[in-house]
């Protein structure tokens, strides 16, 4: 605290991201990032955008991109929304479409970030415990609310949510937004994209992040009612007008245009976390059914924090939370074939 600092920064909590560590040689599982690598087409559209055109501001509707991810997901380009990774979507839709004057909801456990904001726009929050099982009850979202969020897969448990059960919770609050923050859905989930039609209320955000291998380059968005998207956009250019570069807008529309890359992908994490699942419950885990590029995992006698730390000396780092009810898991992202063996024998020899 400093006597330059605003009251309003003295009362933030910010948000911790996992480590990004300098050293090269660490097995690095700790912060859900892709193991393959972008599409050599990425890192092409990338080069051929490295020219003179770099002086120019860039499209501040990024409208190519928008057409280009509308087409793949059989929206209008208005449907869609773009930012600087699906946390400043997030950060946007918390500011923009969550009313004040009754809580909002997000699953307790869930994405750390989404109380960070909470405490960003003074818009105040309930969290919905989980079940005994760690599922989310579509029940325990009928209640009176200013909007809800959750991820779905959820994070970091992994635990998919039918679309069935997300319908419920659209249906139950007509008059509130409810954000689906799709994260993680391309390993192995069903998109509520396909519901936005249907129904008003209804925001899905996404992000090139995980699946299409993109973390540097932080491009995500969101798809849903044109009235949606309409607060979205005015709340963005009250911030930033140019969310996404020239080289981001280039790379993303890329990433979309080569299926084939990201299905090898996709298809690699999916077979590599059922391998891992059943490598870790010989050794005497409990694997929650996942459907992200994680497994969240806990021994049934050795603690999470000792665990972690043992393979941490190995030069393998995971993600271990100190919090109520999960301190004895472990968050482990899918690397590759020879990462995962890593892990494997690092946690055998434990
Ligand atoms: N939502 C969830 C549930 C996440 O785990 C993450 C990644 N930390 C994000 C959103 C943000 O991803 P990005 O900003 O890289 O798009």
């Amino acid at each position: 605290m400093s006597k330059f600092w605003s009251p309003l920064v003295n009362d933030l909590v910010p948000y911790v991201p996992g480590e990004q560590p300098k050293m090269a040689n660490l097995v690095k599982l700790n912060t859900n990032e892709n193991p393959f690598g972008p599409s050599p087409k990425v890192v092409e559209a990338i080069q051929a955008e490295l020219n003179d055109s770099l002086r120019l501001y860039p499209d501040p509707e990024g409208e190519s991109l928008r057409q280009t991810i509308a087409a793949y997901h059989k929206v209008k380009p208005e449907q869609v929304f773009l930012g600087n990774g699906s946390d400043e979507v997030l950060a946007h839709i918390f500011f923009g479409l969550f009313q004040h004057g009754e809580p909002i909801l997000f699953p307790d456990i869930t994405y750390s970030f989404y109380p960070v904001y909470c405490g960003l726009y003074n818009i105040e929050s309930k969290r919905v415990p989980l079940t005994e099982s760690f599922e989310i009850n579509p029940d325990d979202f009928k209640q009176p609310n200013g909007g809800v969020i959750f991820p779905n897969p959820n994070a970091p448990t992994g635990m998919y949510l039918g679309l069935q059960h997300v319908e419920e919770i659209l249906a139950a609050n007509p008059d509130r937004v409810v954000v689906v923050d799709e994260a993680y859905i391309d390993f192995g989930g069903e998109s509520a994209i396909t519901l936005v039609d249907k129904y008003p209320n209804l925001l899905v955000s996404q992000t090139l992040s995980k699946a299409r291998s993109l973390a540097g380059l932080r491009v995500g968005f969101a798809v849903g009612h044109p009235d949606l998207i309409e607060a979205l956009n005015r709340v963005k250019n009250s911030f930033n007008s140019y969310p996404l570069d020239r080289l981001a807008l280039a790379g993303a529309k890329a990433a979309y245009e080569d299926e084939a890359w990201f299905r090898k992908c996709c298809d690699g994490v999916i077979s590599e976390r059922e391998r891992v699942t059943a490598a870790l419950e010989d050794l005497g885990f409990e694997v929650l059914p996942s459907k992200a590029n994680f497994i969240f995992a806990r021994h049934k006698e050795q603690s999470g924090g000792v665990l972690a730390k043992g393979l941490r000396e190995q030069g393998i780092i995971v993600r271990h939370f100190n919090k109520p009810r999960i301190s004895e898991f472990l968050r482990i992202t899918i690397g590759t074939v020879e990462q995962n063996d890593a892990l494997i024998g690092g946690l055998r020899s434990l």
